[in-house]
């Protein structure tokens, strides 16, 4: 017996040690793919469903290693964040969304709002503000035209820093959603106070939207309570016909998901523009 023990002692070391090992040369390959411009973003549709229009886009960052296959953020984004890495790659992703947004506009695409996700470890940097004011100077996009995401952590954090922020950043004339709404526990005090314009309800809400009784009424409640609040309301994740028209019923007509166009490459996304814009 004791020498099984120590053989799996041995062996979970081993697991750890190359676990590490793998994480540590995962950090070292984005560091270098950050310096070496290995990032892109695609964008995906904000759609509204009655007219079928572009209401907006998001922009969700990819990463291509040269030689391989792209990358999803789920892979990479959660190191970056343990890291500090997503402040570089969050004011990359920034700059380049307000950059490729505005680029659209001057050729008169109308993509409306550019939606770009921030991580709460973006808060912790003190150079937030100033990079979103950078991104928005240096692209020319009017400040209305950017939208911010953030998640329901975040506004329950309550730190001193991160209400000064986000009213800071409220005050530079942008728009502020949060994301993956009813995962968390934001109290409607909160809603209020930060000025929020959206809330963009879960996918895992959606995607049983046909069967639960539950995820109906929930997503009822999210929308009865947006329209009380006077906020805006998207549902994510809208895969078909059935869940768009439960949606509808329920009065949530803005849309997004493969239903009506998967996140694409920016030359992709310009010819859906060319036939959904506004
Ligand atoms: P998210 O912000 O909730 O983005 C929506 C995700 O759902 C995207 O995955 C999108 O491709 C996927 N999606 C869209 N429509 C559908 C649908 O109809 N069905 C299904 N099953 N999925 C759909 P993606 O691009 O892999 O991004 C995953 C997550 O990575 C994002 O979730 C976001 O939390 C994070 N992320 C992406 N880009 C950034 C970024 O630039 N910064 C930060 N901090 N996080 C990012
Ligand atoms: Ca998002
Ligand atoms: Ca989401
Ligand atoms: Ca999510």
């Amino acid at each position: 017996a004791k020498q099984q023990g120590r053989n799996t002692y041995r062996f979970h070391t081993h697991a750890l040690t190359r676990a590490a090992a793998e994480r540590l040369s995962l950090e070292t390959r984005l560091r270098h793919g950050l310096d070496r411009g290995e990032f892109l973003l695609h964008y995906q549709p904000l759609v509204d469903a009655t007219t079928g229009k572009a209401l907006g886009v998001e922009a969700l960052v990819r990463w291509q290693p040269p030689g391989e296959d792209l990358v999803p953020p789920g892979r990479f984004i959660p190191l970056t964040e343990e890291t500090g890495l997503i402040v570089r790659l969050g004011a990359f992703v920034l700059r380049a969304a307000c950059m490729q947004a505005q680029a659209w506009r001057e050729q008169g695409l109308a993509l409306g709002t550019v939606a770009v996700n921030l991580s709460a470890r973006q808060f912790m940097d003190d150079g937030l503000v100033e990079e979103v004011k950078t991104a928005l100077a240096i692209s020319g996009l009017p400040p209305h035209c950017l939208e911010l995401e953030l998640t329901e952590s975040l506004l329950m954090e309550q730190a001193p820093r991160t209400i000064a922020t986000l009213s800071a950043l409220k005050q530079l004339g942008l728009r502020l959603a949060i994301d993956d709404f009813g995962t968390g526990y934001s109290s409607l005090a909160y809603i209020k106070r930060f000025s929020i314009d959206k809330l963009k309800i879960d996918q895992s809400f959606v995607r049983s939207l046909e069967r639960s009784a539950d995820d109906k009424a929930i997503v009822a409640t999210i929308v009865a309570m947006a329209r009380t609040l006077r906020l805006e309301v998207l549902a994510e994740g809208v895969e078909t016909d059935a869940q768009a028209s439960i949606l509808a019923s329920l009065g949530c007509v803005e849309h997004q998901g493969y239903l009506y166009a998967r996140p694409l490459p920016p030359a992709e996304l310009e010819t859906w523009l060319r036939s959904h814009g506004r």
